[in-house]
């Protein structure tokens, strides 16, 4: 099998205006960044107000190994064999991050024959979203600075100050800084540090924006920092939240890529999984729901965090109603939840995948607690015997009444998932899914947050309670007392397992979550719950990727993925 840039760079794409007829797409509504990537026109976009939404599909997924199961993949060859059997389908994925790149991690944009393309520039810098994206937040820090050095009239604690700078980097060596050294004229010296751009409040905001007007008021309550008194000190008392608008207001048209197979694909917006919601723009989402029958759409981590935030999240905050789930699974991550250990993960072992099976069982019934039908997608690898496809598809339709579908996209593209492709539809056609229950949310607005967190901790986590300080308790109340008691709750934990350790495999119960830290997001309007450690600004590893990454004597990229 080739390796994913030489699938890519095979390719024959098609002109993006191709792509977009197919969407009955004018050429007046398209502004092209070359011929292969496009941004559609935000006043065309309004005007599509009065359409029906197609069918909402997720893309979820078990608890994965560190290699990942296969969500992007998998969404990327869904779209396809649901163009493949005639249906009109859009894919909307996130923007991948700069920094990974040139450290360890591959692509963002799927794999094997199941990818979208122009792989090269989604990767690296796209249409300049994350740029944009990056100055913003940036201008915000300048500007808090700027307040303070002249007078700090909104009395802003400079120990308080919440509001960090971001680069699109894997760069550690900016975590921790001291910034506005070296004199009077340069301000007053504070601790300060960087997170990478995918984890900004910014991208966050940007994310679920539903327009230009809607991320100027969502910019503006960003909370920045407390006063003495713990009063919150937001963007628009800065009077930050126009300037940064303007900065983001080409960023925040959707980009429309292609498929391998010349299918439409949105890819925009790339909020982080953990201290974000994890999934592609409010924009992409609901504009692609108005050009195409069937959206299938990825939510990052495992369904524990990626689903139920998209769930309770995104669709809550956008009033979207999803028709149906996927839930990826692996035989090897499977396999790994079993208990069987990491280098051993290719080699047939039916007793270990039927006890890994729990972990799947969870996130099916989970997926069910919001009224959502689902079906696993058995993303097959070379190394799946025939005997362990077997188990987990008797399984699934025995135990938990689910159909499990064995799905071949990255070996074959969209021939590989025609069945799928099929059930897919069976499932978003069929009149009452899980008896006529239709979607609905794990925990209404108006339960208090520290509620709402117990509600996700038992439920979908299958915790026996949540555990937290003093401190961060009275956080909890405060936060409720000062009008944020109806914001969703966006838990950071590990994705490996439902539990916080992230070694604890399988559909542990009885466990505790400890609570670590709590941050207000004002402007994206959830609370993050952290439990466990949060990287916000990633590291590269010893041998990064980069070492390996050059032009050749062609011109072309090598190395990368
Ligand atoms: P996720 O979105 O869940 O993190 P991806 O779809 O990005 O996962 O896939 C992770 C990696 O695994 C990618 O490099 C992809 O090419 C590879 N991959 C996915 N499915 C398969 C498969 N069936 N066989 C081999 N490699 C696969
Ligand atoms: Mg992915």
């Amino acid at each position: 099998m080739p390796s994913d840039i030489e699938i890519a760079r095979a390719a024959r794409l098609r002109p993006i205006q191709a792509v977009a007829e197919r969407l009955d797409i004018p050429e007046e509504a398209l502004h092209p960044y070359g011929r292969h990537i496009a941004k559609l026109d935000l006043g065309w976009i309004e005007g599509l107000a009065g359409r029906p939404d197609g069918k909402l599909v997720l893309v979820t997924a078990i608890n994965p190994t560190p290699a990942g199961e296969g969500k992007t993949t998998t969404t990327v060859g869904l779209g396809d064999g649901l163009n493949r059997i005639g249906k009109r389908a859009v894919i909307a994925l996130r923007e991948p991050s700069l920094g990974p790149c040139f450290g360890m991690k591959g692509g963002a944009a799927g794999g094997g024959y199941a990818q979208v393309v122009p792989m090269e520039q989604i990767n690296l810098h796209f249409t300049g979203d994350f740029h944009a994206i990056g100055s913003a937040h940036n201008l915000l820090a300048a500007l808090l600075d700027n307040h303070v050095y002249w007078g700090n009239e909104l009395g802003l604690d400079e120990r308080r100050i919440t509001w960090r700078r971001v680069v699109d980097m894997n760069d550690r060596a900016l975590r921790s800084i001291v910034s506005s050294l070296g004199g009077i004229a340069n301000g007053f010296p504070r601790e300060d540090g960087f997170d990478i751009t995918v984890a900004s409040e910014v991208m966050a905001v940007f994310c679920l924006a539903r327009d230009l007007r809607d991320l100027e008021r969502r910019l503006g309550r960003m909370i920045v920092g407390y006063t003495r008194d713990r009063k919150p000190v937001t963007a628009s008392d800065l009077k930050a939240e126009g300037a940064m608008t303007v900065l983001l207001k080409d960023a925040l048209a959707p980009n429309l890529v292609q498929t391998l197979e010349g299918n439409p694909a949105f890819v925009h917006g790339g909020p982080f999984a953990n201290i974000a919601h994890g999934c592609n723009s409010v924009m992409a989402t609901r504009t692609a729901l108005k050009l195409g029958e069937y959206v299938v759409t990825e939510a990052g981590f495992g369904a524990d965090l990626g689903a139920e935030k998209f769930f309770d999240i995104k669709c809550r905050k956008a009033g979207l109603e999803p028709a149906a789930a996927v839930i990826v699974a692996t035989v090897r991550a499977l396999k790994m939840h079993g208990g069987v250990a990491r280098d051993a993960l290719k080699t047939e072992d039916l007793k270990a995948l039927g006890k890994g099976l729990a972990n799947l069982a969870r996130h099916v019934r989970n997926v069910r607690k919001f009224g959502v039908p689902s079906v696993v997608a058995l993303n097959r690898f070379v190394t799946d015997t025939e005997a362990e496809l077997e188990l987990v598809r008797d399984y699934c339709r025995h135990e938990l009444g689910v159909e499990a579908l064995v799905c071949e996209h990255w070996g074959r593209g969209s021939a590989g998932t025609e069945a799928l492709a099929r059930h897919v539809v069976e499932l978003c056609e069929a009149p009452h899914p899980l008896d006529g229950r239709g979607f609905t949310h794990l925990y209404p607005a108006e339960m208090p947050l520290w509620e709402k967190m117990r509600t996700i901790a038992r439920e979908i986590y299958g915790a026996e309670d949540v555990i937290a300080d003093q401190r961060i308790r009275d956080q909890f109340k405060d936060f409720q007392t000062r009008g944020y008691g109806h914001f969703p709750i966006c838990v950071a934990k590990t994705q490996y397992s439902f539990s916080t350790d992230p070694d604890l495999k399988g559909a542990p119960s009885g466990h505790v979550v400890p609570i670590r830290e709590l941050r207000l997001a004002g402007g994206a309007e959830f609370l993050v719950v952290i439990c466990g450690e949060i990287m916000t600004m990633p590291g590269l590893p010893k041998n990064p990727a980069a070492h390996q990454i050059r032009l050749d004597e062609n011109g072309q990229i090598q190395g990368l993925f």
